[in-house]
């Protein structure tokens, strides 16, 4: 597409953007001048949906009326809560509905499925991931290889941007792969990384690590809601996510989890139970059937009773997505928006910052990452005083997202207007 830096063009883009209703369907956080605040921080936290503040009324009004026998109501019971969320969540990250569970939160999601896929043996015990990662995820898997007796100093790898460079490339993780084939247990990766936005090739990395028995599983947080995903085709074997960032379900929401088929129907896998991941058959017989049989499905990795109103809002989240035709249509407008706001930073031609995610759209998500080489902590003062919401990654990073759901294409010309009076 050829773009123009004419207000008149982004006007255009969004009078043709078949998405463009769907940004009514959010709150819009507003400015001081009541106007609404360029919200480019949908990869942190995502916007309220309309619709989140009935559901959820009406799961207190369950509670209200019914006590302990909500869980089994008509509507929608909570027993069976996560069943409603569960075919638009395989639809949005490639899966079968037996393959994703709502649970927990997503650190705690990746330590469990680190409990099932982290068997370390004398020979097999590393693992590898990316740097920078998120700090939550280095945290967990560096504990994981404490809890197992091991040091992170011989069972951690890391892959890394080379030398003057930002992005990690796959070739080079497809090396340590190859270079760590007979000691390596786990790939653990993101999809999207969160401070560069670099999108990894899932596909590649999976195949070239499963080519040597190495088991591979992702961190989603930043690529769910954001990419397109077909975790089942690709054959990866696990995988983690929030449901906060772009899947707008609110603060702390429950998390998802993905384990492939052919693990999920697994029962022999060592995993760290709870009542509900066992048989819902013997689930209530409960003291009757101190024998731990876990659900033929991922739901076989769920340990309590799922927290209802975090699902709540989910469920309006994920009705949304489905309304605007799923991932393929949000994300040909992502590409474009995106694009679009790279346009325009190029045309600015300013010195003074780099992006430093990827060009080629199909290695990144909606994310642009601005690595501003002077004053940044001023330039992101000064953009949230000009009425602009996007966050800040030490040292250096501002990370701006716009998202297909509802953010605009005249936002991204103001915003790379505001960009570049203020530099
Ligand atoms: C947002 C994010 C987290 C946050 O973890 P929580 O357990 O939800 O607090 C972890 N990892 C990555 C990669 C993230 O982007």
């Amino acid at each position: 597409m050829i773009f123009s830096a004419e207000e008149q063009f982004a006007l255009q883009l969004d009078s043709e953007d078949p998405l463009r209703h769907f940004r009514q369907k959010f709150h819009l956080p507003l400015g001081k001048d009541d106007r609404p605040l360029i919200y480019f921080a949908g990869n942190s936290l995502g916007l309220m949906p309309k619709a989140a503040r009935a559901i959820v009324e009406e799961e207190l009004d369950n509670w209200a009326k019914l006590g302990v026998d909500a869980h089994h109501a008509t509507g929608t019971p909570w027993y069976t809560y996560h069943e409603a969320l569960r075919e638009p969540t395989a639809r949005l990250v490639g899966a079968n509905s037996l393959e994703v569970i709502y649970m927990n939160s997503l650190t705690v999601n990746l330590h469990l499925m680190m409990a099932t896929f982290y068997r370390p043996t004398k020979s097999r015990f590393k693992i590898l991931m990316e740097e920078p990662a998120f700090p939550s995820d280095t945290y967990a898997i560096k504990t994981q290889i404490v809890h197992h007796g091991l040091d992170p100093k011989d069972a951690l790898i890391l892959a890394r941007p080379r030398k003057n460079e930002f992005i990690i490339r796959t070739e080079d993780i497809v090396d340590l792969i190859q270079k760590h084939a007979d000691q390596l247990a786990v790939v653990v990766l993101a999809g999207v990384n969160f401070f560069t936005g670099q999108l990894f090739d899932v596909e590649r990395i999976t195949a070239a690590a499963q080519a040597y028995g190495v088991v591979v599983g992702f961190d989603l947080a930043h690529a769910i809601g954001n990419v397109p995903l077909s975790l089942h085709d690709w054959n990866v074997d696990f995988a983690v996510w929030c449901s906060y960032k772009y899947l707008n379900a609110g603060p702390g929401a429950v998390a998802g989890a993905f384990v492939h088929q052919r693990h999920a129907t697994n029962r022999k896998l060592p995993r760290l139970a709870g009542w509900f991941g066992n048989d819902p058959n013997t689930r209530f017989r409960l003291h009757l059937e101190p024998e731990f049989v876990p659900v033929s499905s991922a739901d076989g990795w769920q340990i309590s009773n799922p927290p209802i109103f975090a699902m709540a809002p989910l469920r309006a989240s994920l009705a949304i997505f489905d309304d605007a035709g799923g991932m393929e249509a949000l994300r040909t407008k992502s590409v474009r928006l995106t694009g679009y706001l790279e346009f325009l930073l190029a045309e600015n031609g300013s010195k003074k910052f780099t992006v430093i995610t990827p060009r080629e759209p199909d290695a990144r998500g909606c994310q642009l990452s601005i690595l501003a080489h002077e004053h940044p902590k001023e330039l992101l003062k000064e953009l949230e005083t000009a009425g602009v919401k996007c966050d800040f990654r030490e040292p250096n990073v501002i990370r701006v997202a716009p998202t297909s759901l509802y953010n605009t294409f005249h936002e991204v010309w103001r915003f790379a207007r505001i960009l570049a009076q203020h530099q």
